[in-house]
C-alpha cells in the first residue's frame, strides 16, 4: 500500500513536520495529517472503494499509511444513515436523518478514532497507551488496545458514567478515578509520557484519532451518493468529529468528488451545561474561554476547554453553519421523545442535537425540505445514570386493568 502522507502540519501556524514518527502537539496546538491528494485522486475510484469491505479503511488512501497487519479493528465503520420521518415531523421538518454511531463496537463513535490512533500506535511500535476520558474515548481505547495486545492506562474524573468504568476494566485497562475534571486527567497522562513511555491518545494530541473520525464524513457522503446534506448537527465536545468531518469534505472536494461541489452547514451543538464552543461563537471569538462549573448529563460534551476550539469555530464559520446550546433541563425529554419517536438508541449527547433542531426549526434557521442529518454519536445504554425511571408496579394476583388501560 503506497503511502499518500505527505506531512503533518500545525493547525496554528501552518509548521510542517515529519509524519514517519509519534508527533504531538505544536506549541500546544493541534497537528492535521495532510495528503498528496492529486496522487489520492488518481490511486483511488469510486468503484474501487465499494468493492471494498464496510469498514472504515474502505478509504485507505485517505487514511494514514499503515501495514495490512498493523491494523487494529473491530470492525468500525459504515453505520446505517435512517431516515427518521417521525421525529421531523414534530418540528415541521420533511427531510431529517440520524447517522447512527450507536451500532459501532463498544457502543459510540469513539471507535473511529481510537481505531485510528491505537492503529498508528501499533504501526510506530508502541505497547503502551493511555487516555484521558470523560467517559466513552476510555473505553473504546481500552478495547482497541486489547484487540492490539497493548498495555492501557485510563484517567478518568470520579463521576464518570458507570458502563465507561466497568468496560475499561473489563478490558484490562489499568483505570483510575481522579478527583477533577477531563483536563486534570489530561495532565496526568502528559506528566507520565517520559516516566512511563506511554503513546498519549487524548483528543487531538496525537493527529490519527481526527483522521479516524473524518471516516463519518466519508461514509456519509457516499451513503448520499456524493451529494451531501445541507445541515449536519453534531453533539461537540473536543470536537474532533465536526473537526474531521469538514476536513473530509474538504478532501473530496479536492478530489472531485463532491456532487455541485456542495457542503453542508455545519452545527455544533452543546448543552447549557457546558457550551464554552457556542459561547465563542456568539461573541465572535475565535478561540474560547474555559467554561466554569460544567456539568451535564451528556459526558461527551463535558469538555470545558477544547484544545481545537479554533478548529471547530473555524469549521462552523467557514461552513456557513453555526454553534448553538441546548437546555441541559430537556435533554432527557428530548432523548425520551426522540428514541419512542423512531427506536433508535439516542444518547444525551445527541438528544442536545434534537433541542437544537427544535430551536433551528423554530427560528427558520433550518427550511422545511432541506436535508438535515443529526450524529447520534453513542448508545442510550450506555448512560444508566440518565435513563432511570420508576414503573407502574402491578400484583400478579389483581392485576389493576385500569392502570394498563390508562397507559
Ligand atoms: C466524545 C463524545 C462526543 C463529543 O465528540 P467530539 O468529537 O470530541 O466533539 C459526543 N457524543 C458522545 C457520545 C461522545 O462519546
Amino acid at each position: 500500500m503506497p503511502s499518500f502522507v505527505t506531512h503533518l502540519e500545525s493547525a496554528i501556524d501552518g509548521t510542517h513536520l515529519p509524519a514517519n514518527q509519534p508527533q504531538t502537539l505544536h506549541k500546544d496546538r493541534p497537528l492535521w495529517v495532510r495528503y498528496d491528494l492529486p496522487a489520492v485522486a488518481k490511486a483511488m475510484t469510486k468503484d474501487l472503494v465499494q468493492s471494498r469491505p464496510p469498514t472504515m479503511w474502505r478509504y485507505r488512501e485517505l487514511l494514514p499509511p499503515v501495514d495490512d497487519d498493523r491494523i487494529v479493528t473491530l470492525g468500525e465503520g459504515m453505520s446505517p444513515l435512517l431516515p427518521t420521518l417521525r421525529l421531523g415531523e414534530k418540528f415541521g421538518l420533511n427531510n431529517v436523518w440520524v447517522k447512527d454511531e450507536s451500532q459501532l463496537p463498544t457502543g459510540s463513535f469513539k471507535s473511529r478514532g481510537l481505531a485510528a490512533a491505537v492503529t498508528m500506535a501499533n504501526q510506530f511500535g508502541t505497547k503502551r497507551v493511555a487516555i484521558p476520558t470523560a467517559g466513552n474515548a476510555g473505553g473504546a481505547m481500552a478495547a482497541y488496545a486489547a484487540r492490539a495486545g497493548m498495555e492501557a492506562y485510563v484517567f478518568m474524573p470520579q463521576d464518570t458514567p458507570e458502563i465507561n468504568r466497568y468496560e475499561c476494566v473489563l478490558a484490562g485497562a489499568r483505570t483510575f478515578l481522579v478527583d477533577g475534571l477531563i483536563t486534570d486527567c489530561g495532565k496526568i497522562v502528559r506528566e507520565g509520557k517520559e516516566r512511563m513511555g506511554w503513546f498519549d491518545c487524548s483528543t487531538l494530541k496525537e493527529p490519527y484519532r481526527i483522521e479516524g473520525k473524518k471516516t463519518m464524513g466519508l461514509e456519509l457522503a457516499e451513503q448520499c451518493d456524493w451529494e451531501l446534506p445541507d445541515v449536519i448537527l453534531y453533539p461537540t465536545g473536543g470536537g474532533t468529529g465536526l473537526i474531521g468531518m469538514w476536513k473530509a469534505f474538504a478532501e473530496l472536494a479536492e478530489i472531485g468528488w463532491l456532487k455541485g461541489d456542495r457542503r453542508p452547514r455545519m452545527v455544533s451543538v452543546q448543552s447549557t451545561g457546558c457550551c464554552p464552543i457556542s459561547t465563542a461563537f456568539e461573541a465572535g471569538e475565535r478561540f474560547a474561554e474555559p467554561f466554569a462549573n460544567a456539568s451535564t448529563i451528556a459526558s461527551g460534551l463535558r469538555v470545558p476547554a477544547a484544545v481545537g476550539d479554533f478548529m471547530i469555530l473555524d469549521a462552523v464559520r467557514e461552513s456557513g453553519g453555526c454553534a448553538i446550546a441546548a437546555d441541559e433541563n430537556h435533554l432527557r425529554e428530548w432523548m425520551k421523545m426522540a428514541i419512542a419517536a423512531e427506536g433508535i438508541s439516542i444518547c444525551p449527547e445527541a438528544a442536545a442535537c434534537v433541542g437544537a433542531l427544535e430551536q433551528l426549526a423554530a427560528s427558520g434557521w433550518i427550511k422545511p425540505d432541506e436535508r438535515v442529518v443529526i450524529f447520534n454519536t453513542g448508545a442510550v445504554q450506555k448512560y444508566p445514570e440518565a435513563m432511570r425511571c420508576d414503573l407502574p408496579q402491578l400484583k400478579k394476583d389483581s392485576v389493576d386493568w385500569g392502570m394498563i388501560e390508562s397507559g
